[in-house]
């Protein structure tokens, strides 16, 4: 409850963006408050416990921001997973569908060591798509995932379902 009480604290609703009727929420206070921030990506560590994942792997681009705190307060490393064409090496790429046209997410082909562990980060859970595109390249790249969590997740949207049977950790749920 704290942690939630700690997100929530940190986001701020935007009204017609990026799209006339979606209602954004914009987690950059939080990111830019530092106790806030660190006490979160603390709350992040306990939960899973140190020691038990091997890597962290951020969603571009507020995914990154979370994973390396995550990384450097653990003594891991970070994989990023990638919007599309930012790569300059082979990698594996998952697409999928969004509300008008699709997206595509790429991971390099060498970025897990076969079996390594991997904690799944990103900001914000909403269809679900993201969440499900990037643990699909994790796993065809090789690595085991040990847990995927998000700092908020919009439960109206479903996405817990649709990520099912793998389990969610979300700070805040709204
Ligand atoms: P999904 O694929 O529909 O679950 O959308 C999740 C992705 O879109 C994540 O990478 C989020 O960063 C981003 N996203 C979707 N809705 C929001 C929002 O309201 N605030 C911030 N990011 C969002």
């Amino acid at each position: 409850p704290e942690l939630a009480a700690l997100v929530a604290g940190g986001a701020v609703d935007v009204r017609d963006f990026p799209k006339p009727g979606i209602v954004f929420k914009d987690l950059m206070p939080f990111f830019g408050d530092g106790p806030r921030f660190r006490r979160v990506v603390d709350g992040i560590v306990a939960h899973y416990g140190a020691g038990s994942f091997d890597v962290v792997a951020g969603v571009e681009a507020r995914g990154f921001v979370v994973a390396a705190a995550i990384a450097y307060a653990t003594g891991v490393g970070v994989v990023p997973v990638r919007k599309a064409g930012k790569l300059p090496r082979p990698g594996f790429s998952a697409s999928y569908a969004l509300e008008y046209g699709e997206a595509t997410l790429e991971v390099s082909e060498d970025a897990f060591v076969a079996g390594q562990r991997v904690l799944v980060v990103d900001d914000v859970l909403a269809t679900g798509g993201t969440a499900a595109a990037t643990m699909d390249l994790v796993e065809r790249a090789g690595g085991v995932l040990t847990g995927f969590t998000v700092l908020m997740e919009l439960a109206f949207l479903n996405g817990r379902e649709r990520l099912s049977p793998r389990k969610v950790h979300a700070l805040l749920t709204v």
